[in-house]
């Protein structure tokens, strides 16, 4: 294998040591002064604060790619629309897997109560984000010329997160944070190649254009919240938007087991949390099943779905964006069934990369024979979200073998990406000073909102991105986990 590519970095490294000592102190507090934050795990107290790890200087990524990027959101956006509106194909192509996932299983179950006793409300807010990751083995697909290396990447989706997208704050402050940066720096003539971000804007409105189709002047939106929420800032400052561009919209935040206890639905399936009528819910809870410790929270979760509310997402969105379905969506001319644009299935078919089912058919045997061969190729991944549940390389086949043949329907394989690296300083609670050097990769996420219904769209766009950069030898870059830092792209 080639050696893997190494993006130039945007300012000349390393830092004078003096200069980068101080540059860092700034950096932290300003990260904790615009709160770029969140709670610590190792030393929780609800009343104090970390700044969130960050990456001092913005990473490289080609100009090029990232455009294709912001440009295919509306596509997608589309496209996941149309999926969760596709009773058939949500049935079939989750049969397997939920005989043996029980979160999956359970997820379905309301599904199917809903479907049978009736939506309270047809419209469903979608706040999506894709994440997507630069492929260097691209390069063999192209002419190599004498180009910088990133220019032989391509990107490729590494997920679509249709439940409780993070970061519409963490990745605009980001930037922010790099752009301070680099001004200390004296490199204020390069804050021109750091793209703009209007996640938090176009998240929230997109929340607010819920509330405005909803219709009751005095109805409230509701976040669904963990017991315990670590990443408060990028959640709280949601709300903070919502409240400053309209302050006659109130948001409620209230976990699961709360709405059990205080909710209950009206004549007309108004959802009533005490004397407020909820017009909008947002989950950035419940796509785990740590988040359903009892029957109650799957009964709330029920009874939202049957409200007038409108969800974001609602159950039949949440199904569309397992990962069961993302493997599907990329089998030979599924995409046609959703799309009707040859240019836009070929532009969307480009995005995927090998995504294989190990249901007990003869497709799925024949993958896990191939993962069990060469399984360093591949990322073995279960229907769960919110980050360190997949298994790597070397560790597949045990994995694999523990699993019965019906069991196995609960996974796909995916073609392991592997994305060039880039240089930088990982600052985080507790690092080294001065911090050094280190190897680093990034995953980026665009966000896109779509509201409607079935056979009308109300809005559809592309609303900003966010950039997550890990150590190159690590599997997974979890910010909220610890593994991950918060970044930003300078364009090249
Ligand atoms: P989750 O829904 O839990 O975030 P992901 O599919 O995003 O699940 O996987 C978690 C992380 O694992 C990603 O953020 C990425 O760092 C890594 N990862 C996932 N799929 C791949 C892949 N195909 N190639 C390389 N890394 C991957
Ligand atoms: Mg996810
Ligand atoms: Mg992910």
């Amino acid at each position: 294998m080639s050696p893997t590519p190494v993006l130039s970095s945007c300012v000349p490294f390393p830092i004078e040591e003096r200069t980068l000592i101080d540059v860092t102190q700034k950096a932290k507090d300003w990260a904790i002064m615009h709160g770029a934050a969140m709670r610590s795990k190792a030393n929780f107290s609800p009343d104090a604060l970390n700044f969130a790890p960050f990456i001092l200087t913005p990473s490289s990524f080609p100009r090029k790619e990232f455009e294709k990027a912001k440009e295919l959101q509306t596509i997608i956006n589309q496209l996941m629309h149309n999926v969760a509106h596709d009773e058939e194909f949500l049935t079939t192509t989750l049969a397997e897997t939920i005989k043996v996932d029980e979160f999956t299983a359970n997820l379905f179950n309301v599904y199917k109560k809903v479907l049978a006793n009736g939506f309270g409300q047809q419209i469903s807010l979608g706040l999506l984000r894709s994440d997507l990751m630069l492929e260097t083995n691209c390069v063999q697909m192209l002419e190599k010329k004498k180009h910088t290396p990133c220019a032989y990447c391509c990107w490729k989706q590494v997920e679509i997160n249709t439940i409780a997208s993070g970061f519409g704050h963490l990745g605009p402050i980001s930037k922010d944070i790099q752009s301070f940066v680099m001004v200390e720096l004296g490199h204020a003539d390069k804050l021109k190649n750091m793209p703009e971000n209007t996640a938090l804007s176009g998240l929230c409105g997109g929340m607010i254009k819920a509330w405005e189709v909803y219709g009751a002047r005095k109805s409230v939106i509701l976040f669904i919240i963990e017991d315990v929420s670590y990443n408060i800032c990028d959640q709280r400052f949601h709300e903070f938007y919502i409240r400053e561009q309209r302050p006659e919209i109130k948001v409620l935040r209230r976990t699961l087991t709360e709405v059990h206890k205080e909710g209950k639905l009206g004549p007309n399936k108004e959802l009533f949390l005490g004397e407020y009528e909820v017009a909008v819910i947002y989950f950035r809870a419940g796509y785990e099943p740590d988040h359903y410790p009892t029957q109650d929270e799957w009964d709330a979760r029920y009874m939202m779905e049957c409200s007038r509310a409108i969800k974001c997402p609602s159950i039949h969105y949440h199904l569309a964006g397992t990962k069961k379905v993302q493997q599907a969506l990329a089998q030979p001319e599924m995409l046609e069934r959703f799309i009707s644009d040859p240019e836009k299935i070929k532009a969307i078919g480009q995005i995927f990369t090998g995504l294989y089912s190990l249901d007990d058919s003869e497709a799925g045997n024949a993958s896990y024979e191939m993962a069990l061969k060469e399984p360093e190729k591949f990322v073995l991944k279960p229907q769960r979200e919110g980050g360190g549940n997949n298994v790597y390389g070397v560790d597949i086949p045990d994995a694999l073998r523990k699993m019965s043949r019906v069991e196995r329907a609960a996974w796909i394989l995916m073609d392991l990406i592997q994305p060039p690296i880039s240089q930088g300083y990982m600052i985080r609670p507790g690092g080294k000073s001065p911090p050094e050097i280190v190897d680093l990769v990034s995953e980026l996420g665009i966000f896109g909102v779509i509201l409607g219904d079935v056979d009308n769209v109300i809005c559809n766009y592309q609303a900003g991105h966010m950039l997550r950069t890990k150590l190159s030898t690590a599997n997974e870059g979890g910010v909220a986990a610890g593994l991950g830092a918060l970044d930003s792209p300078y364009l090249l």
